[in-house]
C-alpha cells in the first residue's frame, strides 16, 4: 500500500513563558492510501497541532513530514502551497463557505488556481456534489443550507484538487447525532473511492468502527496506531 502521509519523530515546539511547550513530542504516525485513521485525546493534547503540521501549515522544530512521498521540510512557502493544493484536502469543524457564493461556486473558485479549465472544473465540481448528495443543491448558497449539507460541501470542496491526504478536525461537532454518522460514513466512502489517506480528529468514538484504524494523543504524545478489529466493525456499524 502506497504511504499517502508519513510523519517521523516530529516535534512541535511553542514557546511558553520562559521555556517551551511541546505540543507533538516525537510523533511518528503513518497512513497508507485508501485508510481511514481515527485520532482521538482530549482538549489541548496536540490533535489540531498534527493536523496543522501534516497540513504543511505550520513547519515541525524537528522530524520529516512525507506527503505522497514528498518531503514538504525540503520545500519553499511556495512550494510548500502548491504541495498543499495538489496533494491536501483540509476539512476543519465549520465549513468556512463563503457567504454569497453557490454550492457549485465554492467548488470551482479554487480551480484557477490549479490552472484547470473553468470548464473541466465546473463539471468535476457538479461530479463531486452528486457523489456527496447535493446535486439538487448546487445553486444554493450557505444559508439555504442546513449545518450537515455545509459540511458535505466542505468535503467536496476538499476533494477538487484530487488529494492524497484528508486532514478532518472535528467534522461534526457542530451536527447531531444521525447527521453526524452520515458524515463519517461519507467520509468513509470517499476515503475507498479516491484511494485517499485519511486523518479524522474527532470526539465521538462511536465512529471509530467505521474507520481502519485507531490513534490516541496526549501532552503531545502519540499512541501506536492500533488497528479497529473487523468483528467491532460488523458488531456495531451495520453497513448501509
Ligand atoms: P487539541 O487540538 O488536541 O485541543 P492543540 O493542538 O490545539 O490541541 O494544542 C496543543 C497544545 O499546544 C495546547 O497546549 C495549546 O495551548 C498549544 N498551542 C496550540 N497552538 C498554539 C500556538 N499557536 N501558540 C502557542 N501554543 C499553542
Ligand atoms: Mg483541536
Amino acid at each position: 500500500m502506497n504511504t499517502a502521509l508519513n510523519l517521523v519523530n516530529v516535534t512541535l515546539e511553542y514557546p511558553d513563558g520562559g521555556g517551551t511547550l511541546k505540543a507533538l513530542d516525537d510523533v511518528n504516525l503513518k497512513v497508507g492510501s485508501g485508510e481511514f485513521l481515527t485520532l482521538v485525546g482530549p482538549s489541548g493534547s496536540g490533535k489540531s497541532s498534527l493536523l496543522a503540521v501534516a497540513a504543511t501549515l505550520v513547519r515541525p522544530t524537528a522530524g520529516l513530514v512525507l506527503v505522497d512521498g514528498i518531503d514538504a521540510g525540503g520545500l519553499s512557502e511556495n512550494g510548500r502551497t502548491t504541495l498543499r493544493r495538489d496533494k491536501i484536502g483540509i476539512i476543519f469543524q465549520q465549513p468556512n463557505l463563503l457567504p454569497s457564493l453557490t454550492a457549485l461556486e465554492q467548488l470551482v473558485i479554487g480551480e484557477h488556481l490549479r490552472g484547470k479549465p473553468a470548464r473541466e472544473a465546473a463539471r468535476r465540481a457538479a461530479a463531486l456534489l452528486d457523489l456527496v448528495g447535493l446535486a439538487p443543491a448546487a445553486g444554493k448558497r450557505p444559508h439555504q443550507l442546513s449545518g450537515g449539507q455545509r459540511q458535505r460541501v466542505n468535503i467536496a470542496r476538499a476533494l477538487m484538487g484530487d488529494p492524497a491526504v484528508l486532514l478532518v478536525d472535528e467534522p461534526t461537532a457542530a451536527l447531531d447525532q444521525e447527521r453526524s454518522e452520515a458524515i463519517v460514513r461519507l467520509l468513509r466512502r470517499v476515503t475507498d473511492e479516491f484511494s485517499v489517506g485519511t486523518v479524522m480528529v474527532t470526539h465521538d468514538t462511536g465512529f471509530v468502527p467505521l474507520t481502519d484504524m485507531v490513534a490516541g494523543m496526549l501532552d503531545g504524545r502519540l499512541s501506536a496506531a492500533q488497528p479497529v478489529s473487523p468483528a467491532l466493525a460488523s458488531g456495531q456499524a451495520p453497513q448501509p
